[in-house]
């Protein structure tokens, strides 16, 4: 019997194995014209992927709370005014994130969890305004929420506030056009759906956001994350010249340059349309067998994970059957929900043979622990999505 487990988490994710490959190679010199080579053209690869051709990559070890606060550090100085679009947990640490660096934090916070703050909410908002920046989380892992991105940013230009964007669970999986849509920076991390093993914050900032760091009157207030150090690195190595700031995650980021290859050779529009019919199939497998999601609609359920309560009579246990079953799937993580959910990731490298394994081991250990349903028909209504 095979003992290798099927990880369906919401990052980290399951990896190529030429990504993994390339985490098992010699570690050269970060100095080395080799790795110049291949850090430069994982930059220029950021600016394909991201939709930024005019955008400044910024690639750090680290998490993607670091990438929040890389963000948060070198926008705002004390007393400036940030907005936040609530959609859950990961929006909450970027108000903390924020207050830390002596911003002013407003929130604009959704109906209920689950849900998104209307555009009119946000645009009442704003008209209070003038924000120093606002940040909208494009996927919250902790409620499986989409937020608009598109409409959001339209708002901020509006007002003149710049556009962060928090695609830690969306870039590479979701639709997010970054120059066409106004977004003035995006960051992620590597572990989840641009499909690299854990340790890289990953900024792009645009010209709205660089000017607005150039204009600065105080310093950043953290060293680490200061974009003074960092550009010149970062400009460096895109004209292939290594320089030292702070050693870089060398096979990190050759295993960031395969994956950026690997997605830009799906093509962007294939890679976020395999997403969306991936978690179609899977969301309607769940409906079918009684299963109700977080989101309050189809509409507003990211396409890079899924959120489903349990079952009246089923608690967290269940999780303990599934991974019986193979297959690892996530806890819920979002204080309101406590534990009356769970979380199933499907981004990056995942397929139609995944979506069916997760869906057949939930089917199992929902019967095993006594839930009445139709065996199988959640796998029916996942090959309907799936073949048609
Ligand atoms: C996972 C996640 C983060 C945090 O990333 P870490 O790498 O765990 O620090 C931030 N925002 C969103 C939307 C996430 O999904």
């Amino acid at each position: 019997m095979k003992d290798r487990k099927l990880l369906m988490i919401p990052g980290p994710i399951e990896f190529t194995p030429e990504v993994l490959q390339a985490m098992g190679l010699p570690t050269t010199s970060h100095l080395a014209a080799n790795f110049a080579e291949v850090f430069g053209q994982a930059l220029e690869r950021l600016r394909e992927v991201f939709l930024a051709p005019g955008g400044c990559p910024f690639v750090v070890a680290g998490s993607g709370t670091l990438a929040m606060e890389i963000a948060a550090a070198n926008l705002i100085e004390p007393g400036d005014r940030a907005l936040v679009v609530n959609t859950g947990f990961f929006s909450d640490r970027y108000v903390a994130i924020l207050e830390r660096h002596g911003a002013e934090v407003t929130v604009v916070a959704p109906p209920v969890v689950g849900d998104v703050p209307s555009l009119e909410a946000v645009e009442e908002a704003l008209k209070k305004g003038p924000y120093k920046l606002m940040t909208i989380t494009h996927v919250d892992t902790s409620t499986g929420v989409i937020a608009d991105v598109r409409n959001l940013a339209y708002l901020g230009q509006k007002y003149e506030t710049l556009v962060i964007v928090d695609g830690v669970c969306s870039v590479g999986g979701e639709e997010l056009r970054m120059e066409e849509w106004g977004v003035d920076l995006t960051l992620t991390a590597s572990q989840k759906a641009l499909g690299v093993p854990p340790g890289l914050a990953i900024v792009v900032a645009g010209e709205r956001a660089m000017e607005a760091f150039r204009k600065r009157k105080t310093p950043v207030r953290t060293y680490y994350a200061d974009w003074t150090n960092w550009l010149p690195v970062m400009e460096s190595y895109l004209a292939r010249k290594p320089i030292y700031f702070g050693t870089p995650p060398v096979n990190l980021i050759w295993a960031l340059n395969v994956s950026l290859g690997q997605i830009l050779a799906e093509g962007l529009e294939a890679r976020w349309a395999r997403h969306r019919h991936l978690s179609d199939a899977f969301k309607a497998g769940l409906e079918a067998i009684g299963l109700k999601l977080v989101p309050v609609s189809r509409e507003k359920a990211a396409h890079t994970l899924t959120t489903v309560y349990y079952p009246e009579g089923i608690d967290a246990r269940l999780l303990g059957l599934i991974l019986e079953a193979g297959i690892i799937v996530a806890s819920g993580r979002h204080p309101a929900l406590g534990e009356r959910y769970f979380r199933v990731g499907h981004m990056g490298a995942v397929t139609a043979s995944d979506i069916l394994s997760t869906l057949g081991a939930i089917e199992w250990a929902l019967a095993r622990s006594g839930y009445r349903f139709d065996v199988g028909a959640g796998l029916a209504a996942a090959e309907r999505v799936l073949t048609a």
